[in-house]
């Protein structure tokens, strides 16, 4: 089992594709976008299987795939059928805001791609267009339609924000009430891509729950799996169900199992640090498994305790200026 130096076992990796998206969430980027990152510095698929393969080997079970959008990889599939057949690996999922996705579900499907989280922070279509600076609201529910009659796992993530999107957390609760999807809310994090913070009120787990207590009392709190990042809660005679993750709040770091590896290839082992190793580069010098194995060890036992120590230890100490989209969420 591989464990962390505070005994944490580590078994969940995120890999994030690229840094390109076709939306602009106002959250995550600019309207302009970001300073792309150019191929070279993108990992290959190749050198992306290598890893998961090696960090598989070493006791990873869990991959998710993420972004930038994932789908704008036009090798994508490649990636996930490859990844798919490592022998070890227990669960591959993956993260899309859904605009190009519908086409290939049954393709995922026959994968091995069982769970998708799928980001919509409104049901409504202006304001989807207003979040994310694009017209593509119906693409995003072809998809949701496409996972759900192919059976499936969804999970909804929107993220909660003030004066932008709290109007939509009672209908997304509604939502989970005719579909079985677990619609997560989370807290807003400062990963915008530069550096700026609203003047709203933060919107953190208490006031989510406090808000959909408000219309929902008989809600109730279930189990939360080993390693949940999210307090999970049911509404009787709703088919899906509830989770609110704080992030910002950070109150899930003591049993964090994850890991994470940006589109050039740093390792992150922990949220909001800013890199710790760069992988690709190792590997574009000629480092061999066994190197590389022993650099990710050595990361994985200078892991910060939480996300607050992550944070005060940034060699950048302007502050936090990277988008989602070059860490994954
Ligand atoms: N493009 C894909 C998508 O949006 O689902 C995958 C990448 S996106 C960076 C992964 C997740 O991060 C999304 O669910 C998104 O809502 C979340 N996210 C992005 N920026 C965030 C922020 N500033 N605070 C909280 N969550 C954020
Ligand atoms: Fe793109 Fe996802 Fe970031 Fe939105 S949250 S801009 S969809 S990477």
């Amino acid at each position: 089992m591989l464990t962390d130096n505070h005994g944490r076992k580590i078994s969940y990796m995120r890999l994030a594709v690229t840094d390109r998206c076709n939306l602009r969430c106002f959250y995550c980027m600019p309207e302009h976008g970001l300073d792309w990152l150019s191929r070279t510095e993108l990992m290959t698929n190749e050198e992306m299987l290598q890893i998961c393969s090696l960090l598989v080997k070493m006791g990873i079970e869990k991959i998710r795939i993420t972004g930038g959008e994932p789908f704008v990889r036009k090798d994508i599939v490649q990636l996930l059928t490859g990844i798919s057949g490592l022998n070890g690996l227990k669960e591959l999922g993956l993260t899309t805001n859904g605009v190009l996705t519908a086409p290939y579900v049954p393709e995922l499907k026959k994968i091995g791609v069982r769970s998708v989280n799928l980001s919509l922070d409104t049901l409504d279509a202006n304001r989807f267009f207003t979040i994310t600076r694009r017209d593509e609201f119906s693409n995003v529910m072809a998809s949701l339609d496409a996972m759900l009659s192919h059976d499936m796992e969804v999970k909804i993530n929107a993220v909660v924000m003030d004066g932008k999107n709290t109007q939509d957390i009672i209908p997304l609760v509604e939502l989970a009430r005719e579909l079985p999807v677990s619609v997560r809310f989370i807290e807003e994090m400062p990963f915008n891509g530069d550096g700026h913070v609203y003047d709203g009120s933060h919107w953190d787990y208490v006031r989510i729950l406090d808000e959909i207590k408000g219309s929902y009392p008989q809600i109730k709190k279930l189990d939360d799996p080993a390693y949940s990042t999210s307090y999970n809660y049911q509404i009787p005679g709703h088919k899906g169900s509830i989770g609110i993750i704080a992030a910002y709040s950070r109150t899930f770091c003591g049993t964090c199992n994850r890991i994470r590896i940006t589109p050039q290839g740093e390792l992150k082992t922990c949220l909001y640090d800013d890199g710790v190793l760069n992988l690709k580069d190792l590997m574009r010098k000629g480092a061999s498994d066994e190197a590389l194995q022993d650099a990710l060890l050595t990361a994985f036992s200078h892991r910060p305790a939480d996300g607050w120590e992550a944070e005060r230890a940034r060699v950048a100490k302007t502050g936090i200026h990277e988008s989602m989209a070059t860490i994954g969420g």
